[in-house]
């Protein structure tokens, strides 16, 4: 080994989900929306002036802040965006998790989470779900330098009720609590409104999925003022410019049209309460999801399999191959079209 290669950081990435190149594939694995954006979207990238791209972006991104807190009705002083919500987290893990004493998060979790702990040398301890996959929140109560939760949990896609939110929360003062709502919208119950209690709390939302934008890459968080001045100074001593123009415009267009996105939120729920009693027929048990996907187990055959027989036929779905959860598929909704393409294909591969 040269001397210079000693010196190379030592990293175990996460791994996201495939990306097909080919077309005619049905995608359930990456937890996108299966309808395009709001068509404010395509207007406001159609009149996009492309000579402001010359210039840098406004580095505080004012306009995109300011149609986030005025849909959440918070001081813009509240908010902070990012190149979707991986870089809004990784900026706060960054940011508030600087203690010797370990970050708590779930054994079963977003798997990107112990990917940034080892990233930044911030030790952390996991949690196990219980029995039946579900956060325990007096599992909290103990010392910790941080703790971060998605809610609803991914990949379980069970959510907490706001009350043992704030339990984790109220038992948890002396360090700052993420909570990643990336998946909120499709039924859990938001800790949004507990950031005027708690100044040590910070809300994680993104674009990517029931506002049907993952390509454009925008996050945000909403938080105190102090811990949204805390994670601006870090961002500005790393990269001033996160957020693209195009994003910019393309974000505020989308935040916009609330009747859009209520839209198909609705459109998606109503599918997934659909998928869940077809994949109960079709012999799998699911969690009580309140995401975008779900979380499958079969009684008879293994999950790995199933994931490679469909896979075949040209259907992603994500499968996990980590202890406790590797007899599960992670299945995205999709169209309707879509999912009766999947159940035919489970009957032929299960039958
Ligand atoms: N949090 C959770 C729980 C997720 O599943 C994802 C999607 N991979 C993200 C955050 C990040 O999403 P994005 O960066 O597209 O906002």
């Amino acid at each position: 080994m040269k001397q210079w290669e000693k010196n190379i950081r030592q990293v175990t990435p996460y791994i996201p989900g495939e990306q097909p190149k080919m077309e005619q594939v049905v995608k359930l694995n990456t937890n996108e929306c299966p309808y395009p954006p709001s068509p404010m979207v395509a207007q406001a990238v159609a009149k996009m002036d492309c000579g402001k791209f010359r210039l840098y972006p406004d580095p505080e991104v004012s306009e995109l802040v300011g149609a986030i807190a005025e849909y959440e009705k918070v001081p813009t002083e509240r908010v902070f965006v990012g190149v979707g919500s991986d870089d809004v987290l990784g900026m706060a893990f960054l940011t508030f998790f600087n203690d010797t004493k370990p970050v708590l998060m779930a054994d079963v979790t977003y798997s990107f989470y112990d990917v940034w702990a080892n990233l930044f040398h911030i030790p952390f301890e996991t949690v196990p779900l219980n029995e039946q996959l579900e956060i325990e929140p007096e599992d909290y109560f103990k010392e910790n330098g941080g703790v971060v939760f998605p809610n609803p949990n991914a990949p379980t896609a069970i959510a907490m009720p706001l009350s043992s939110v704030e339990k984790i929360i109220e038992n948890n003062q002396d360090v700052v609590v993420i909570v990643d709502e990336a998946y909120i919208d499709f039924g859990g119950q938001s800790a949004l409104r507990l950031t005027e209690k708690y100044d040590n709390l910070l809300v994680v939302r993104t674009f990517s999925k029931s506002r049907a934008m993952a390509g454009m890459r925008i996050g945000y968080a909403v938080g105190s003022e102090k811990l949204i001045c805390a994670m601006k100074a870090v961002k500005f001593s790393y990269n001033s410019y996160t957020m693209n123009q195009a994003a910019i415009e393309a974000g505020v267009a989308a935040i916009r049209d609330d009747d859009y996105f209520k839209k198909i939120v609705g459109k998606i729920v109503e599918t997934r309460e659909q998928a869940k009693k077809k994949l109960t027929e079709l012999g799998f048990s699911v969690t009580d999801s309140k995401t975008n996907f779900l979380f499958a187990t079969h009684q008879t055959m293994a999950a790995e399999a199933i994931f490679e027989q469909l896979k075949e036929r040209n259907i992603f779905v994500r499968y996990f191959k980590k202890e406790r959860i590797d007899n599960y598929l992670r299945i995205t909704i999709g169209t309707e079209k879509e999912m009766e393409i999947l159940y035919d294909a489970l009957r032929e591969i299960l039958s």
